[in-house]
């Protein structure tokens, strides 16, 4: 790639980049919680980031599998803030269902990876794992809107560690 392609590559990258966070700010995957705390396997967290002024209220539902695994089965959750936080709750959202907690661990420490890069070069690696969270690396640049993209992050770990996973053999 030429460097005049190569920048209009990086441009490109960041509209696409600015977009996915747009739209998952305006239309947000998992808001509004469901289920109940009552329920077996779910756990809530209420964070706050007094910086920016960003609340979430997010629950997850677990169980663990046959082969042993804790898997998450849902993720929901309330917030208000900027719209940082809000799309991150989102695009989180989207990337954490289904995974086992073992893969929810990886993509946590990928995100943080994100965050510590302050603008910088991205792991092509990281950004892969990541997918529409990789959109975020623009956010590392300052660091008090990083508190806006790890809030919802830190509300899922907490409520992970809550949460004890009901037995699914209901599937079978
Ligand atoms: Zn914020």
């Amino acid at each position: 790639m030429t460097s005049s392609k190569w920048v209009k590559h990086m441009a490109d990258l960041q509209d696409l980049y600015r977009q996915i966070i747009l739209d998952h700010a305006r239309n947000p995957q998992g808001r509004g919680l469901i289920g109940s705390l009552q329920d077996g396997g779910v756990a809530q967290s209420h964070q706050v980031n007094p910086t920016c002024g960003d609340e979430i209220t997010l629950r997850a539902h677990v169980m663990r599998d046959r082969s042993g695994d804790v898997r998450i089965l849902d993720v929901s959750w309330e917030g208000q803030g900027c719209s940082i936080s809000q799309a991150s709750s989102s695009v989180m959202t989207e990337l954490v269902i289904g995974q086992t907690l073992t893969q929810v661990e990886d993509l946590a420490a990928a995100f943080r990876s994100l965050m510590d890069t302050r603008g910088g070069t991205v792991d092509p690696q990281v950004e892969e794992q990541l997918g529409d969270a990789a959109a975020f690396a623009g956010v590392s640049k300052f660091p008090a809107r990083v508190k806006c993209a790890l809030l919802a992050w830190i509300a899922l770990r907490d409520a992970l560690l809550k949460a004890t996973p009901v037995e699914g053999e209901r599937h079978g």
